[in-house]
């Protein structure tokens, strides 16, 4: 058997090409151009480059765009000072600061100043109870393109046996709630799960949020079911998820590339999440 891969890549265009003409559509009409501000303290390069690719993603769907590269050593109270301005600036809709920030940064305390109606990580433990409460929020983008990409392979979840691996605040717990509440029965598994690979075995759908490479291998995969993995894990050979995909490949129903994958719907969520936190402001 081989599987359908996944295509995150075109997947998200397809979506950034539907936000764009959302956007053309609002500005046409004269209405409030939905405005994203990214905040980045310090200067480690790989937040250099994801705030660039935001940047340059935002511009180019017609969205207001607004960076704000600070010094390492800004402290805290300038920081939240900078949030409380946009958190009432009319012209922005999003704001998001890079993770990690400096270690002297409060990153908790940070996330918390954002307004949660601005706040299109979907990091805001109001949005985190909205999740899990089942009420309207912004959600997290890597789980809600992890959504995406499940239900673009026209397996219906309702019903299904999901397992989750990992149990972070960004990814493994809200892929989990997001699940439940497509009505999954979920597993979730962590570093203490005893027998992983029984339980990744009884999955209709496995999504892997580990961040160890090869972790999940063809043995522990249900033949026919539908593989996402978002992990990015760097090595001298390139870029590697958390599944053996070659191997996996030859098992799972669908699949999705590292990369190519979960990676490109996060910023295409990004997107999405600011011209939601626009629309609803208005
Ligand atoms: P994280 O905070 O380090 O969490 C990793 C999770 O994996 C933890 O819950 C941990 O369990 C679990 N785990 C560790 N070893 C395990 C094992 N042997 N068996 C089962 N579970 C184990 O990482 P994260 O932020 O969620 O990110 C996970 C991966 O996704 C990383 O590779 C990251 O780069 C990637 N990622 C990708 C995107 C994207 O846009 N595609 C976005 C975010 C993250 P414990 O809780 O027990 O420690």
């Amino acid at each position: 058997m081989s599987a359908q891969i996944i295509d995150g890549k075109a997947m998200a265009a397809q979506l950034r090409a539907q936000i764009k003409t959302r956007v053309d559509a609002i500005r046409e009409a004269g209405g409030c151009v939905p405005g994203l501000a990214v905040v980045l303290v310090g200067e480690d390069p790989a937040s250099q480059i994801y705030v660039r690719n935001k940047e340059r993603a935002c511009k180019a769907v017609g969205m207001h765009s607004e960076v704000y590269r600070l010094p390492a050593q800004t402290s805290q109270v300038e920081l939240l000072a900078l949030i409380d301005r946009l958190n009432v600036d009319p012209a922005i809709h999003g704001i998001l600061v890079q993770s990690p920030p400096p270690k002297h940064i409060d990153e908790s305390a940070v996330i918390r100043a954002i307004n949660p109606d601005k706040d299109v990580d979907g990091f805001h433990v109001i949005n985190v109870g909205r999740l899990c409460t089942g009420q309207p929020g912004l959600v997290s983008c890597t789980p809600k393109g992890v959504i995406h990409l499940i239900k673009s392979t026209g397996v219906e979840i309702c019903g299904k046996v999901a397992v989750v691996i990992g149990r972070s605040n960004i990814v493994g717990k809200p892929v989990a709630q997001l699940l439940l509440q497509e009505n999954a029965t979920v597993i979730q598994c962590h570093s203490r799960t005893k027998n992983l690979a029984d339980m990744v075995r009884l999955g209709d759908i496995v999504v892997a949020a580990v961040g160890k490479k090869n972790i999940i291998t063809a043995d522990m995969i249900k033949p026919g079911a539908v593989v996402i993995d978002v992990g990015m894990n760097r090595t001298e050979d390139g870029l590697f998820g958390d599944v053996d995909f070659e191997a996996a490949s030859e098992v799972a129903g669908y699949i999705t590339p590292v990369p190519g994958g979960a990676g490109p719907m996060t910023i295409a969520m990004l997107l999405q999440n600011t011209l939601e936190a626009a629309a609803r402001h208005v």
